[in-house]
């Protein structure tokens, strides 16, 4: 047990003590987020989050600065792929019964779309989207879907609905309870709320990079009781659940989706089962960090191509000597990252890797685009030698 105060109250029940289940650095990639997390368990309702000293403000600027979801290339933005039909069809499942074609449905933090068009091909037309980014509002109305930029903190105007959709949205906000207590604006007696979020109960289950699912977004990591204690507090229960795993390119996610209508009870149900959980994850993740690999390359002296800089790679350089070893350049197609320099050495496209000679080596260090990554090095005739640290 290693007892603490927190700076960030709990973010369903609002205390500051807590159980410090690991702390985790990162080297600067982005603006405005924290190069520092503790990954906390509440001591009072057992919620698991990250801790930090960065405020509210801190996050919704780097939200409102954001590009990553303005990205085409993001998976499911633009076009519905299979995977996120089949999710998504899954998710509406939950409310099939009563989802008729006269209700009203809107989503929060809707980005490109994701579930909007899959509601209109099924007949549902009362549907609006909420973002904050002007970009994936425009998306929307082009494609004949009616999108408002707005946040929780701007909702005044948008008329209440039969059906609240909030998809992977709750795991980033830094107060969750205040930004629902918002949402109800949207809601009448009878609204049913639906929410999807990361299970963080799973992260151990399809465990191949250490540490993944504690990135710099996700700063909730909810189970289905912190869920319910959390909609609790806004006068509203369960009453529907599921899990479902999503394989994105090389990873598979769990994700957890519970549909929620009106209660008049508001307790906390304390739970401490998902801290057990991430503790297990925590330590599976600290016996796999890649010391061999990093320690190999480190006595090779080879010139080193880091490649993918996520908040992975972001966090083997301040946990591992990684940085140590001989980083001839970082690479990553974020023309953004480009412009920046990582621990003094340039950010350049993976174009560049064909002209690297036998004496280099590229590691892949992005668990989403192992594969891709791969592909292009072999198609691209690059001569060197290639390493996971992912
Ligand atoms: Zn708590």
């Amino acid at each position: 047990m290693n007892p603490i105060r927190t700076f960030r109250p709990c973010p369903v029940c609002g205390e500051r003590d807590a159980e410090n289940l690991c702390s985790l650095d990162y080297e600067r990639f982005i603006e405005h987020l924290p190069l520092h997390y503790d990954i906390v368990s509440c001591r009072v309702c057992g919620m698991v989050f990250n801790d930090t000293t960065a405020s509210p403000d801190d996050f919704n600027r780097y939200y409102s600065d954001c590009s990553k979801y303005d990205n085409n290339n993001i998976v499911g933005a633009s076009n519905i792929s299979p995977v996120e039909r089949r999710r998504y069809g899954r998710m509406l499942e939950l409310i099939q019964d009563s989802l008729t074609p006269e209700k009203s449905v809107i989503e929060i933090g809707c980005g490109y779309g994701g579930i909007l068009p899959v509601l209109q091909e099924k007949g549902i037309h009362n549907i609006t989207g909420i973002d904050p980014s002007e970009n994936s509002v425009r998306h929307l109305l082009n494609q004949g879907i009616h999108a408002e930029v707005g946040s929780f903190e701007k909702l005044s105007d948008i008329p209440p609905c039969d059906f609240l959709i909030m998809i992977g949205v709750l795991e980033h906000i830094y107060d969750p309870l205040r930004a629902l207590k918002n949402a109800m604006k949207l809601c009448r007696e009878e609204t049913v709320i639906l929410i999807n979020v990361p299970s963080s109960i799973d992260y151990g289950e399809y465990i191949r990079t250490p540490f993944y699912h504690f990135d710099f977004e996700h700063i909730n990591h909810f189970s289905l009781p912190h869920m319910d204690n959390l909609l609790r507090l806004c006068g509203y229960s369960n009453r529907k659940y599921d899990y479902d795993a999503v394989r994105v390119r090389d990873v598979v996610n769990t994700t957890l989706t519970g549909t929620y209508g009106k209660t008049k009870v508001q307790e906390i149900i304390p739970d401490f089962s998902l801290s057990a959980q991430i503790k297990k994850y925590v330590d599976e993740s600290r016996k796999n960090d890649f010391g061999k690999s990093i320690a190999a390359l480190a006595a090779s002296g080879k010139k080193l191509f880091l490649w993918g800089c996520g908040a992975h790679l972001a966090r083997l350089l301040k946990s591992t000597p990684l940085s140590q070893c001989n980083i001839e350049a970082f690479i990553d197609n974020d023309p953004y990252k480009q412009t920046k320099k990582i621990t003094g050495h340039r950010v350049l496209p993976s174009s560049t890797l064909h002209e690297c000679g036998d004496d280099s080596t590229v590691a892949i260090c992005s668990p989403l685009y192992r594969t891709l990554m791969t592909e292009e090095l072999t198609r691209s005739g690059f001569k060197g030698e290639i390493v996971y640290l992912c």
